[in-house]
């Protein structure tokens, strides 16, 4: 049973693998990204508060997004299985509050994973990446098109994330210099830091994947 966290730039293929890995290996995968579009979605008193950070890709204030990680570490599928963080944490103050609320429980991160990619092909995967409004897929229109275009293979309709388009998509990767980047040193200190490459095949990026993390 794993305790990780998945870092890196918009478009690095975290969501991606993490769901990759999940599903092979039983981790909990939690998106922070994911459970404030499920509640925006829903419109939520917590989804109206957070929809302006997450349109305009600034970050969501830290105390609101370690209240959904607290929350959702409490429950039990977590205990059991372990857990990958995806998109949390995003700032320092994140990643002091996640190792406090990690103590509480007993429980140590077994490796954080960096997945590194250049910015041109972060902006090209960003603003090419498609989801299906009913079942949540996530396609990319250069690489990983849908057999219709603009039609999911459950037959619900494609849409872009707004803060996918070329402007929100720049701001992101700008926000993500400026406030994640300092967790590389932050977790490498631990020396609980390890790299993939994240510009390659699936396949590849996966094995690469499993790895940095010592596992088949
Ligand atoms: P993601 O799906 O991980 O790219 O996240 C989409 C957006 O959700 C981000 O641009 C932020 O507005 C918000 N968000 C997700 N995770 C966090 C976090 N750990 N801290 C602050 N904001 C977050």
């Amino acid at each position: 049973m794993k305790r990780l966290v998945f870092l890196g730039p918009p478009g690095a293929g975290k969501g991606t693998f993490a769901g990759l890995f999940a599903e092979r290996f039983g981790t909990v995968h939690i998106s922070t990204g994911d459970i404030l579009r499920a509640e925006i979605k829903a419109g939520s008193r917590l989804g109206i508060a957070a929809r302006q950070c997450v349109d305009s890709g600034e970050l969501v204030p830290d105390e609101v997004i370690v209240g959904i990680v607290d929350h959702r570490l409490g429950e039990p599928d977590v205990a059991g299985h372990g857990f990958i963080l995806d998109g949390f944490p995003r700032t320092v103050r994140q990643a002091e509050l996640l190792e406090e609320a990690l103590k509480t429980c007993g429980w140590e991160l077994d490796a954080v994973v960096l997945f590194a990619a250049d910015r041109d092909l972060l902006i090209r995967r960003l603003t090419a990446r498609r989801l299906c409004q009913g079942c949540g897929k996530v396609y990319n229109v250069l690489y990983d098109p849908p057999c219709a275009e603009g039609i999911c293979h459950c037959g619900e309709p494609l849409y872009q994330r707004p803060d996918d388009s070329r402007e929100t998509a720049l701001g992101r990767l700008e926000v993500y210099q400026r406030q994640t980047s300092p967790l590389i040193d932050f977790y490498r200190s631990r020396g609980l830091l390890k790299t993939v490459d994240s510009a390659g095949e699936k396949s590849a990026v996966m094995a690469g994947l499993c790895r940095v993390l010592g596992v088949e």
